[in-house]
């Protein structure tokens, strides 16, 4: 049987981060092709291309410094000659470019090509709720299954032990290019729940943040945390039948969660909010270095699939969240929604 090949669609913070692990597993087994591409969004750091800077220095300099990557990870700037002849694709950039990359792919991958999904977003595009997963499904008739946890990247890329979540579709095949001792992935059969969790849980974020702005302290934050599980469990299972109680014990629920809340850029960001006063939009360019906040936009996102349901009084947290973004609730009015 001809062999698998991976390539990375992104190599942001977390792009970069998974492609250490993905270039070191695949040179572990026969079955796998040792080179692994790993499409750029090109641009000029420092006066040169960024593609060649990791070609030559094996760091991504702006979105991951100081970790080094793989000798057999390719940076190319062109998103086609990335995917030639990939069997299994790894789709990990800001969730509102998905759309946009799927446009230029469709009718272009190898005939055998799978997709998993590290993205932590919904889309609304064409006016209902749909998973990214089922967005890139639609868009290039390919399997897609998805990886979802409590993984901030520069600490997997550190290779500080952590747990992450996958659904069973191509589980077999993405398991072995992806785990590793320091990145247990564990094997669930409900892919819509581990990605609502991975999508939900930045929303949460931005409210802990701005508890954590307001200094009211850990019982209000853990209050906040708790209340905003409930509501994406809510949500979650509103939208998608199947999802599983369970799911939201897995590291794609609850522990992502708390990683977010506590280490996360958009828990920063928020807390930056509440104490500058500046816009979540003016502060993601100051304090994120081209990294993307994905928090604010899936409130919006999820608020407009509530107003569409007339459903928006059932779910407080998100509303009022999504209200302090958008329409000018003071951060401290927060609380008095819930
Ligand atoms: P990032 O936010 O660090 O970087 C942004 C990336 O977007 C850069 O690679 C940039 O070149 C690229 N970009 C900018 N404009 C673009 C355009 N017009 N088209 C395409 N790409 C463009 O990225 P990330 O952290 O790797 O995030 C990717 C996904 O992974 C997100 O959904 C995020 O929620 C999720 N995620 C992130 C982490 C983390 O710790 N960073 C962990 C788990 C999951
Ligand atoms: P932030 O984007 O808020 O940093 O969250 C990263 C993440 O998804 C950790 O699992
Ligand atoms: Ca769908």
């Amino acid at each position: 049987p001809s062999k698998e090949k991976v390539c990375l669609i992104g190599s942001g913070n977390w792009g970069s981060a998974i492609a250490k692990i993905v270039g070191r597993n695949v040179v572990k087994f026969d079955n796998y092709d040792s080179e692994v591409r790993m499409w750029v969004y090109e641009e000029i750091v420092h006066g040169q291309r960024l593609t060649d800077i990791i070609n030559t220095q094996h760091e991504n300099v702006k979105y991951l410094p100081n970790v080094k990557l793989p000798d057999n990870i390719v940076a190319v700037p062109d998103l086609l000659q990335t995917v030639q002849d990939a069997t299994l694709l790894v789709f990990v950039i800001p969730h509102q470019f998905v759309k946009g990359v799927c446009e230029q792919l469709k009718g272009k991958l190898h005939p055998n090509a799978r997709a998993i999904s590290l993205i932590k977003g919904v889309d609304i595009s064409n006016g209902g709720l749909n998973l990214i997963s089922d967005m890139i499904q639609e868009n290039l008739e390919i399997d897609v299954s998805v990886l979802m946890g409590a993984n901030i990247a520069s600490e997997v890329a550190m290779e500080n032990f952590c747990e992450s979540t996958i659904d069973r579709k191509n589980g077999e095949a993405f398991h072995k290019a992806l785990h590793s001792p320091y990145f247990r992935v564990a094997i669930v059969d409900d892919v819509a729940g581990v990605e609502l969790c991975g999508a939900l849980k930045n929303v949460v974020a931005i409210g802990a943040g701005l508890i954590d702005g307001l200094k009211m302290g850990e019982n209000t934050k853990a209050a906040i945390i708790r209340i905003g599980v409930m509501e994406m469990k809510k949500f979650s299972q509103t939208f998608y039948k199947g999802v599983k109680d369970e799911t939201f014990l897995e590291s794609c629920g609850i522990a992502d969660v708390i990683t977010t809340c506590f280490g996360g850029r958009n828990r920063r960001v928020a807390e930056a909010r509440v104490r500058t006063g500046k816009s979540f939009e003016t502060l993601e360019k100051e304090m994120l270095n081209g990294q993307k906040l994905q928090g604010t936009l899936t409130a919006k996102e999820v608020h407009e699939i509530l107003k569409s349901k007339n459903m928006v009084k059932e779910f407080p947290f998100f509303t009022a969240v999504y209200r302090v973004c958008y329409e000018g609730l003071a951060p401290k009015n927060l609380v008095d929604e819930i």
